[in-house]
């Protein structure tokens, strides 16, 4: 009998999960298939519920339900809890367990492919959404010296500022975190003493309403920074093509996916994730225009 795991989202259009954890799959031969499982939003429940059938493994989650998710499980890791935000479902024996890998897909494709270490650095997050929360507590679980976070929302980067200040009052981290206005993003001297810039926006995705735009104008991106862009089609990005024209370093999205998809993969089978495998396809369907 055939097992399953799922991608539930609404819609799935350009998920390029379903394809590089199949290969993973297919690489350790196991009899498991991981579909796209469209959800409507009237049908997220349902959907939820019947992850507790025993052939289901677990599944993914993404846009625009990883915080909806949260109530309709029975368990919460403590990451997933503190971000508020859940990507990795897991049943186990009936019993649903959800986690967050985006956090840690962020942090190892920015010390591996970024070589660059957050401990003591100044790092500006733009963006507040569900991905800026998981690098929000990324980074400071790994030391960052300093957080600006600057949204079009106010309201919304003052709440990460809030969560994460709260967080490290309870805890051994000292990072000092600021909230900055989105329009203060034109001004040359926002990142002058920044180490790292990350967008966590939706400014520039491929088939997005805002695609072919940049959060930030070249002539505020400071030479010789990192310039992380999470979004990882297309590559480069509009904002990682004038970050290399201001002489910055700049790192894309495909990493992390394939790092996230790759703990999740651990988390369902208990194998260790073919990472190689899992990059290849992704980029093979990336640059391949499947996506
Ligand atoms: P989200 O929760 O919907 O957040 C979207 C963010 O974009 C918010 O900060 C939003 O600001 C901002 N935004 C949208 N339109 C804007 C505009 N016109 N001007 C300024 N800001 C705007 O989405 P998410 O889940 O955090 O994802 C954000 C991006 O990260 C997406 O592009 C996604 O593909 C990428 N991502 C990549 C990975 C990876 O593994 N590489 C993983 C997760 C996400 P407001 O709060 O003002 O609306």
């Amino acid at each position: 009998m055939p097992e399953f795991v799922g991608l539930i989202g609404y819609p799935l259009r350009h998920s390029l999960s379903p394809r590089f954890q199949q290969a993973a799959l297919d690489y350790y031969g196991l009899d498991i298939c991981y579909q796209a499982w469209e959800t409507a939003p009237e049908e997220l429940e349902i959907t939820i519920a019947r992850l507790k059938e025993p052939q289901n493994l677990g599944a993914n989650v993404t846009v625009p339900y990883k915080e909806a998710v949260l109530p309709l499980l029975d368990q919460v890791d403590r990451l997933a809890s503190l971000i508020g935000a859940v990507n990795t479902i897991v049943n186990r024996n009936g019993s649903l367990w959800g986690y967050n890998t985006d956090a840690h897909g962020f942090m190892k494709a920015l010390t591996k492919q970024g070589d660059f270490e957050a401990d003591g650095k100044k790092v500006a997050i733009l963006g507040a959404g569900g991905v800026a929360r998981a690098v929000g507590f990324a980074l400071v679980k790994g030391k960052a010296a300093s957080l600006l976070i600057a949204n079009r929302t106010l309201e919304r980067s003052q709440a990460l500022a809030g969560s994460l200040r709260h967080y490290i009052s309870q805890s051994e981290l000292e990072t000092e975190v600021r909230v900055l206005t989105w329009p203060s993003l034109a001004s040359s001297k926002v990142f002058y003493d920044c180490n790292l810039v990350v967008n966590c926006t939706t400014i520039g995705m491929k088939y997005g309403s805002l695609e072919g735009q940049s959060p930030l104008s070249i002539d505020v991106i400071p030479e010789r920074i990192l310039v992380y862009d999470l979004i990882y089609n297309p590559y480069p990005t509009p904002l990682l093509h004038l970050a290399r024209e201001a002489g910055a370093n700049i790192l894309g999205g495909l990493p992390m996916l394939v790092y996230q998809g790759a703990a999740s993969f651990e988390l369902w089978t208990g194998e260790k994730a073919p990472i190689d495998i899992m990059y290849n396809k992704a980029e093979e369907m990336l640059l391949g225009g499947e996506r």
